[in-house]
């Protein structure tokens, strides 16, 4: 089979691979395309650690190809999406519910230290394959992953009815805030720097969410929450959000760091939040509100595996890429042109 694989940082390829064997516990999937990820950009930009020769991509759907002797939930020909976000439901982190954060990950993250899912089959244990809604379309499936991440960070927000929402980056993350916030009757600005994202933004979100122009103050809102996706913390946030307001740090950024006047957390009840990825009843969640959130609004381009350096260029995933880079928001890497979305 086809697979695109990190070599080294700033080199992927396709390469030729065996199809994976699997166990009596493992479900075979025909993979029908793979988002691609901040971490994918990061992991070939060299600020995320992934391990050279693995399968990139994590965010994935497509039919179930073959099944191990023990597998009963799913069955060949079955459209799936995939969870992967591996845990081992046993460490202290697992067992206290918070399952992200699982204690032994290493060699079990999909697409960093263990074979992704840009490739024309993956392997995938039975816990971790969802049955997709039948209402549900690849193209939208392969949004489900990032959708679970941003219900777990929402919860963290705590958002209530009429709250004021400042979502801060463009990318699909910020986005996908956007689109979630919308439908349950928030009021949502989007701040974005790039103005290409900017742009791309104001294209595929509902009219309801009002995108900033570029230089535009951010604080004239008074926000109530703050979604920062940029996971840096930028301008005085802190300043802009209203007394009792959170703000909600999503992005990560290695050895991002930020000057935070502490005060303002108690003399104004602000909360400075992290939520990180998503527990398991927050992938299921993401599954069935699929079933009528139209995800596949963000999803900007289809390319063939092999065409995934232009993918990666689209997402400015080359070192030095100017700003305003960005011509894309969602990408997905489709093995299958016959099959996918
Ligand atoms: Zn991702
Ligand atoms: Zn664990």
């Amino acid at each position: 089979m086809r697979a695109v694989v990190f070599e080294e940082v700033g080199r992927v390829g396709v390469h030729e691979r065996a199809v994976p064997a699997f166990d009596g516990g493992d479900v075979l999937v025909r993979v029908a395309a793979t988002g691609i990820c901040g971490t994918d950009r990061a992991i070939l930009l060299g600020e995320f650690p992934a391990r050279r020769g693995v399968v990139l991509g994590h965010e994935a759907v497509g039919a179930v190809a073959a099944v191990g002797a023990g597998v009963g939930s799913v069955a060949p020909g079955d459209r799936v999406v995939i969870n992967p976000t591996y845990h081992c439901d046993r460490c202290r982190p697992c067992r206290r519910g918070m399952q992200a954060h699982c204690g032994a990950k290493a060699g079990r993250e999909v697409g960093v230290d263990r074979d992704g899912t840009m490739a024309d089959y993956a392997v995938v244990p039975e816990r971790f394959v969802h049955r997709l809604p039948a209402e549900v379309p690849y193209r939208r499936g392969a949004l489900v992953e990032p959708l679970a991440c941003v219900l777990n960070n929402l919860a963290a927000a705590r958002p209530r009815w009429d709250d004021r929402v400042l979502v801060v980056g463009a990318g699909p993350i910020g986005a996908l805030c956007a689109l979630v916030l919308a439908r349950r009757g928030a009021r949502v600005t989007l701040a974005e720097r790039d103005p290409g994202r900017s742009a791309v933004a104001r294209q595929v979100l509902p009219e309801g969410v009002r995108v900033l122009e570029a230089g535009e103050a951010v604080a004239a809102d008074s926000p109530d929450v703050v979604i920062d996706t940029t996971g840096t913390l930028p301008g005085d946030l802190l300043g802009a959000v209203a007394a009792g307001g959170t703000v909600v740090v999503m992005g990560e950024r290695e050895a991002a760091v930020a000057a935070v006047p502490l005060r303002a957390l108690v003399t104004r009840g602000i909360r400075l939040v992290g939520a990180g990825p998503y527990r398991p009843a927050d992938f299921e969640l993401a599954v069935d509100l699929a079933r009528d959130l139209p995800l596949e609004r963000l999803v900007t381009h289809v390319l063939p595996l092999e065409r995934y350096a232009e993918a990666l260029t689209m997402l400015a995933a080359t070192a030095g890429a100017a700003p305003g880079g960005y011509s894309a928001m969602k990408v997905l890497l489709t093995p299958d042109e016959g099959v996918a979305p």
